[in-house]
């Protein structure tokens, strides 16, 4: 299948000429090889004409008709964020949490917060009370930026409790400012809009985010300002962004993704990027495409499932012929996804890989290759990945083409972790010698493809065979009456493990016994009996991150009636 894009070097060249010190002089630098990522974002724009391009188009909940934010108005708003945060005497390395809808109040505060050298962490606003009481615990924060509504309903009842918040500043406030919480609006309003956006060392940190805790509890991965070298270098050479464009990240910016590329990546590359503070509505996300003739898109697979199953006629109802370039991260992109694209919305979905821990994409179907459907695509200029054995005593390299191991990344890339607060031991045991591991299994083609094939925790062995569920959830995915499929591995005498799927409907199919007969059949006949599933139960959802992932640890551990873990990130499917 063909690349969709656009004047970017050659993959193989660009790979054989590319290093990080070069990437690192595209952007300004502060002088002494001090950098800070706030700096990248916005003033070095100030003073070019990029200055006065918008920023931010926000799009309110309840109206179709944006709010534009240029490039200075973010950067003047961000410096009062940054002169309130000075006057309360927070202190350069303490850290702020931001729990908040997507306004843009929210991304003043995440880069005022950069720019005084602080450290933001996002928390997704739909988390309840324990999980957001659970992060603030682990990770201290000084001041917890939120929304009055947000501060009622799940942060009043404990705040008291943690004495590490020592302000709670509520932007988008519609009353009067509770008992110890403070209206950030005016305290901004008093604040100066000029602020000298402090010079960091590279390795000063920047950004703690937690993962999205698909495989047990959630880990904070801590990053630092020298990241903003990948989210740049990625945003411009990965995802195509070219200065002007119309970009739009669905991605929450309580995640990774909604951080690295919903803000980092399209302000250092001058683009103008779209902030739709609802949530998914297919019509409306169709409609914002077309209207603000969106040219870069990026968005997850559970979106793309989503639309996919809403069927064509949407789309096709609308002018979507701005779309240059869209990708998908997050979990595996199935090849009907892809092929769907292509198909419907005139374009093929560019699926990469990476981590809360890479802080940005390391594998991708680059812009000007050939995209291979199913597969994450190769690794990024200046990232060197192989798949590793683990031995007695380390891990060896598999180099012989279509052999799974795992993931593993040679250190050094700029927005690689530096930690995981409070588990040194967990850190370090995620390196052998220069090897990252990622705990990721996948398989590697004759030219250079990376395909995934599962977690480490999820993938599974039966009959000698290693099974990884994505193959399996792909082919049930073609069957034109599923939605979603999960699949696990539930204990058998004789196979050790044997596959079960879960399967949810689009709107319209019956889940009876002779769908079930006919998803079994297509089963065996693309996967072979050793590898089909030998049951098959429907479901209404499958149980999900909030970040859209499908959990297959919930579906085992309820199938199996063992303890369901933290469940702190669940978002849908919680009955069974
Ligand atoms: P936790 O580490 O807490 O269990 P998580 O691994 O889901 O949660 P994230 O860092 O948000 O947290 O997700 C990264 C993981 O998502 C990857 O390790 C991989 O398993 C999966 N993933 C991301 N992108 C892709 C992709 N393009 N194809 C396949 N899997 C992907
Ligand atoms: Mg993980």
């Amino acid at each position: 299948m063909q690349a969709s894009s656009v004047n970017l070097p050659d993959y193989e060249q660009f790979c054989a000429s590319f290093s990080w010190a070069q990437a690192w002089r595209e952007l300004a630098g502060m002088g002494d090889g001090r950098l800070n990522i706030a700096f990248e974002a916005l003033d070095r724009h100030m003073g070019t004409e990029v200055a006065e391009r918008t920023a931010i188009r926000f799009m309110p909940r309840d109206s179709q008709t944006p709010v534009d934010i240029s490039y200075r108005a973010l950067n003047e708003r961000a410096a009062r964020f940054a002169n309130v945060l000075q006057d309360l005497g927070v202190r350069p390395g303490e850290r702020v949490y931001g729990l908040s809808h997507r306004i843009p109040d929210l991304y003043a505060a995440v880069l005022g917060t950069l720019k005084h050298g602080c450290v933001f962490t996002p928390l997704f606003p739909a988390f309840g009370p324990e999980p957001i009481r659970q992060r603030v615990e682990i990770g201290e924060p000084a001041v917890l930026v939120t929304s009055e509504r947000l501060y009622r309903k799940k942060v009043a009842d404990w705040v008291a409790d943690t004495p590490s918040i020592r302000h709670v500043l509520l932007i988008d406030q519609l009353d009067e400012a509770p008992p110890g919480t403070e209206d950030a609006a005016s305290l901004m309003a008093a604040a100066s809009d000029q602020y000298a956006t402090r010079a960091m060392d590279p390795e000063d940190p920047a950004l703690l985010h937690f993962t999205s805790g698909t495989t047990g509890k959630p880990k904070g991965a801590l990053h630092v300002h020298e990241a903003v070298v990948n989210h740049h270098m990625t945003g411009r050479y990965v995802l195509d962004m070219h200065p002007g464009d119309i970009y739009w990240c669905t991605a929450d910016p309580g995640w990774v993704t909604g951080t690295s590329y919903g803000i980092i990546a399209p302000l250092t590359n001058g683009v103008t990027m779209v902030v739709d503070e609802a949530e998914f509505d297919a019509e409306r996300w169709y409609r914002i495409i077309q209207d603000q003739k969106v040219a870069v898109w990026y968005t997850a697979p559970t979106a793309i499932r989503m639309l996919i199953k809403l069927g064509p006629e949407l789309p096709r109802a609308h002018d979507l012929s701005s779309l240059r370039f869209m990708a998908s991260v997050g979990e595996p992109l199935n090849p009907e996804a892809v092929i769907w694209g292509r198909k419907v919305l005139g374009k093929p979905f560019h699926d990469n890989w990476w981590q809360t821990e890479t802080g940005g994409i390391m594998i991708s179907n680059y812009a000007s290759m050939e995209v291979r459907p199913g597969s994450m695509g190769k690794p990024i200029p200046g990232v060197e990945a192989a798949l590793a054995r683990k031995t007695e005593t380390g891990i060896e390299l598999i180099t012989e083409p279509d052999e799974t191991g795992e993931l593993v990344l040679k250190k050094g890339w700029p927005s690689m972790f530096r930690g995981y607060l409070h588990q040194k031991e967990k850190y370090r045991n995620s390196f052998v010698g220069d090897w990252y591991l990622t705990g990721d299994l996948a398989r590697r083609d004759a030219d250079g493809y990376y395909w995934f094939v599962g977690r480490d925790d999820d993938v599974i062995k039966s009959s000698g065979h290693l099974i990884g569920p994505f193959e399996v959830e792909s082919v049930l995915l073609e069957h034109p009456a599923v939605a979603e499929a999960g699949v696990i591995g539930v204990p058998d005498e004789i196979a050790g493990e044997t596959v079960k799927a879960f399967v949810a409907l689009k709107p319209g199919y019956q889940a009876d016994e002779r769908l079930r007969k006919e998803l079994m059949g297509l089963a065996r006949k693309r996967l072979g009996p050793a590898v089909a599933p030998r049951q098959i139960d429907f479901r209404e959802e499958l149980p999900r991150t909030r970040s859209g992932k499908i959990m297959r640890r919930l579906l085992r551990a309820r199938e199996l009636g063992l303890p369901e873990g933290d469940t702190s990130t669940l978002e849908s499917g919680g009955a069974q």
